[in-house]
């Protein structure tokens, strides 16, 4: 399966590096709109800054056929800035975003002093997963559209809205494959 990787800014490289290791997932970067080609499975938006990204998506764009492809079902997986992009809102100045997840974020949420933290927390079924945190967004609020696979210090950091998967700490810089993995289900039980 094809699955594309947001390739304009941030730890895109990350997720390349973690979809190499699951057998039978080819990934494309994607820096254009000639990349978005129908034979796409999934798409990945990493982290990185948002505002940066949401600039570029616009110029190049991508914003509107990947807002588009959401929509239709493509299966999404946002980290961190990624989960951003696809947050229907942003408290305080914002930039464009997908916008297609019902929950409000907050950007650099965690505060000065602990900007960047790792953990270990449960997720879903998954058990416990080693989490990094890097001047994350926190997810203040969700609809009931919206399913809450784990949560940290009270708030979800994790979460599932049929085909979009969203996480406010950065999977792809640990060695555990699981929420990769988790995804790659999504995007296998919809084909
Ligand atoms: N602070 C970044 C933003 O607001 C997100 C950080 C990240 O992706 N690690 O866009």
């Amino acid at each position: 399966m094809n699955i594309g990787v947001l390739a304009l800014q941030g730890a895109f490289a990350e997720h390349d590096a973690v979809l190499s290791r699951f057998p039978g997932v080819e990934t494309r970067t994607i820096r254009q709109r000639a990349d978005l080609t129908d034979d796409l499975a999934g798409l990945i938006l990493p982290g990185g800054e948002s505002t940066v990204m949401a600039k570029l998506l616009v110029e190049l764009e991508l914003m509107e056929p990947i807002t588009t492809a959401v929509r239709a079902g493509l299966p999404v997986f946002g980290t961190c800035a990624g989960l951003i992009l696809l947050a229907k809102e942003v408290q305080g100045p914002s930039a464009a975003r997908i916008g297609e997840l019902e929950v409000r974020v907050k950007r650099n949420a965690y505060g000065r002093q602990v900007d960047s933290f790792t953990t270990q927390n449960d997720f879903a079924a998954l058990g416990a997963v080693p989490m990094v945190f890097i001047r994350a967004p926190a997810i203040l609020e969700t609809t009931e559209r919206v399913v809450q696979l784990s949560v940290v210090r009270g708030l979800p950091v994790a979460v599932r809205q049929d085909n979009i998967l969203a996480t406010s700490f950065h999977p792809e810089l640990t060695d555990d494959l699981r929420v990769h993995s988790y995804f790659l289900e999504m995007v296998s039980s919809r084909q």
